[in-house]
């Protein structure tokens, strides 16, 4: 895997990335510079690196898939909201990707990764960029990371079919989520905020498709 390979196609590519995000409605600054900042291609294999910032989920291997460059900004924007975090939590790790674009948007960031193959790569990919504010954990996340909580924000990156309670426990006040619910063709963004005592608010938001949440850790 290389960091440097494509040279000016990534230049320009990032540039029309950039273009595309503002024209779906991405707006946030922070988020636009982060998105700017961290380049796509190296947690790609080679042979996809030209695609890499292209507006598609594309493989990366163990039947996994990086969600589209709009997917992961948009995630970001919901839970920033114009401002850096402390701490986030991300559930679905996959290549890293979310998380090194996170790493510019929250002083430490956690992912949690059941798949062994794909935690080795990702670490070994944030270690070549120089990112080190990102832990990522080989642990099933499907009820979250009790014992670093509580965060600013939780994202989940892959779709489960109903938000447990013990996720949204491990929020701040004011603290947010963003998870897709549902199953197969049927899932949607999902945003809950928790409120000052606790109780949270729930919005429901646009269709959208992600691999599933899945038990255990291989
Ligand atoms: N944010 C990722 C997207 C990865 S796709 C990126 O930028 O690449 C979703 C990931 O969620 C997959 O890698 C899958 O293995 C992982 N996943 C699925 N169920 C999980 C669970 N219960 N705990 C942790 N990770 C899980």
């Amino acid at each position: 895997m290389s960091v440097h390979g494509i040279g000016m196609t990534s230049q320009r590519a990032r540039a029309r990335m950039l273009e595309n995000l503002k024209a779906q409605g991405i707006a946030d600054p922070l988020v636009l510079a982060a998105m700017q900042a961290i380049p796509r291609h190296p947690f790609l294999e080679e042979s996809i690196q030209q695609r890499a910032y292209d507006e598609t989920p594309l493989p990366i291997g163990q039947g996994q898939t990086i969600s589209s460059p709009y997917i992961v900004a948009r995630a970001c924007e919901l839970v920033c909201r114009g401002h850096t975090l402390e701490r986030v939590l991300e559930i679905g790790g996959g290549c890293g990707y979310q998380a090194a674009v996170l790493s510019r948007l929250a002083r430490e960031v956690l992912s949690l990764e059941r798949i062994a193959k794909l935690v080795g790569k990702a670490r070994q990919t944030l270690r070549e960029l120089r990112i080190n504010n990102v832990l990522i954990k080989n642990v099933d996340g499907s009820f979250g990371y009790p014992a670093a909580a509580p965060y600013d924000a939780i994202i989940v990156a892959a779709a489960m079919p109903y938000i447990p309670e013990e996720l949204t426990r491990q929020l701040k006040p004011g603290g947010r989520l963003v998870a897709p619910v549902g199953a197969g063709d049927s899932q949607r963004l999902v945003m809950i905020e928790a409120g000052p005592e606790g109780a949270c608010t729930r919005q429901e938001l646009e269709a959208v498709k992600f691999v599933p949440l899945l038990s255990g850790v291989t």
